[in-house]
């Protein structure tokens, strides 16, 4: 792991939240940044790391291109047994990295001459002192949906003229209106999820406003996304975050200027991840397919898992189905449901290379959690999506899918096989052209945002100048 570091350009420490779309989005921009010839540290948590090593026979090929790239390891402040690694604990890993690895950055920023740090802003304030102490540059990457970041800026707002707290469910459809940007677009089921007031779920609302705000006091922002997808969120944003690099999709972003340069194809799986499904996709017809997965971190209960499966099975379509073996507590029920699909209906398995699935021309729609890359990696190919959000970010981020991009249907807070089977049917038959041809545009968008000129690819550069110009 360790490399001799030369002194003359900047040296960037990035600290990702340890959680899969946390470290996907974060490492392509390591490896962006590692492009442009500066020095990188990427911290992982031992547990993370382990998990790359184990489930990515590539890693030493990526350190090997990049020789200006290093992986360290901190430890992970929680017992192996007890461990959160996903699903919603994964605030648990959180609060114990912002208690206790304050020490070891500081030890690294010393001993690699850090000039500037890329912290995971769902840390808060944990790197703002040192920041200060050492004279150096701290900027923000918030992985989530820009609508949600905004969203949670705006939630003292809301406060404040009595649009929050949600009472009951019986509110649910009522509208929310003093969200500058996003006025009367909102109900309160598309907020994001922490705002669905209970007890504990009140407590985490206030963290994460708090440390949504306290990116206010790093130097810089960053957000994964690009200008044509999110411009009236992105200039409210700005009003408050002048320092604002949007610099994505950043996967494809990355993956565009790879093919000008001899870079590597490190993909960072945090399970084992099933090749077989491509040649199935392989031997199905264009656009034929959907797509179905729930992220790194959803948890199913069995009736869930159930009525979706019947619901895939009446649409009539074939599908591909992610199910990873944590995912649910029964024992046994994912072999049931693995034995019970027929290989000509359907195939399920427990992790695929999810860019390479959505990018397959079998692949005619997503059905999805809505999570932030996964939302990304759809709009990249074009591929319309149903959403069917868990947590986080992802109820507004459906809202947008099917409002403001129309590039799907939004399936919140229902699991009903009769549901499931329609929406299929709609994105898939019955408005597919409709679907395909808004999907398509965005996509378009997208791709021209990270090439020569586009928004993301001058963006990035100005990053690079920042981080330049600062390291002096
Ligand atoms: N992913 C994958 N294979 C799978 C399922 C997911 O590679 O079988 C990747 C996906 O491409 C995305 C990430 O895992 O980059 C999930 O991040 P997202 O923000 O969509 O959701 P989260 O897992 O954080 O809820």
């Amino acid at each position: 792991m360790e490399k001799s570091m030369d002194e003359s350009s900047p040296h960037v420490l990035i600290f990702p939240c340890p959680a899969q779309g946390h470290v996907n989005s974060m490492l392509k921009l390591a490896e962006l940044l590692a492009i442009q010839n500066l020095h990188i540290t990427f911290l992982n948590t031992q547990y993370i790391h382990n998990r790359l090593i184990q489930f990515n026979d590539d890693i030493q090929a990526l350190l090997e291109c990049y020789p200006k790239l290093q992986f360290k390891t901190i430890p992970d402040f929680l017992d192996e047994e007890n461990h959160p690694g996903f699903g919603v604990k994964i605030g648990d890993a959180i609060v114990s990295l912002s208690l206790y690895s304050k020490p070891f950055l500081r030890e690294i920023i010393v001993s690699e001459k850090i000039s500037c740090i890329v912290l995971d802003g769902i840390f808060g304030d944990l790197a703002t002192d040192l920041a200060h102490e050492f004279g150096i540059q701290l900027i923000h990457f918030r992985t989530i949906s820009p609508c949600c970041f905004w969203a949670y800026l705006c939630v003292p707002k809301l406060l404040e003229c009595n649009e929050l707290p949600i009472r009951g469910e019986e509110d649910m459809d009522r509208i929310i209106r003093n969200m500058p940007g996003m006025e009367n677009l909102l109900r309160c089921r598309d907020l994001p999820s922490f705002c669905r007031q209970n007890n504990e779920d009140h407590i985490l609302l206030d963290e994460v406003v708090l440390r949504t705000k306290q990116s206010l006091n790093a130097n810089a922002l960053i957000l994964n996304t690009f200008e044509d997808l999110d411009s009236p969120i992105l200039s409210q944003i700005r009003l408050h975050f002048p320092k604002l690099y949007t610099l994505g999709p950043l996967h494809h972003h990355l993956n565009t200027t790879k093919k000008t340069s001899s870079a590597s194809s490190f993909k960072s799986n945090f399970f084992k991840v099933d090749k077989e499904c491509m040649v199935w996709l392989d031997s199905q017809e264009l656009k034929s397919v959907i797509y179905v997965s729930f992220g790194s971190t959803t948890p199913m209960k069995k009736e869930e898992l159930i009525e979706i499966w019947h619901g895939l099975l009446n649409s009539k379509k074939q599908f591909l189905w992610v199910i990873r073996p944590n995912m649910v507590q029964e024992k046994g029920l994912l072999n049931e449901l693995k034995e019970g699909t027929n290989k000509e209906k359907g195939l399920i398995v427990e992790w695929v290379s999810q860019e390479e699935v959505l990018s397959h021309k079998a692949i005619g729609a997503f059905l999805t959690h809505s999570g932030w890359n996964s939302t990304l990696e759809s709009v990249v190919c074009g591929v319309p999506m149903i959403c069917w959000p868990y947590f986080a970010d992802q109820q507004i981020n459906s809202r947008f899918v099917s409002e403001v991009w129309k590039i799907g249907l939004d399936m919140k807070d229902v699991c009903d096989r009769k549901v499931v089977e329609n929406m299929v049917n709609d994105v898939m038959v019955n408005r597919k052209e409709e679907f395909l041809r808004s999907a398509k545009e965005m996509a378009e968008l997208a791709c021209k945002s990270v090439s020569p000129g586009g928004s993301s690819y001058n963006s990035f550069y100005e990053l690079i100048q920042f981080i330049r110009s600062t390291s002096r």
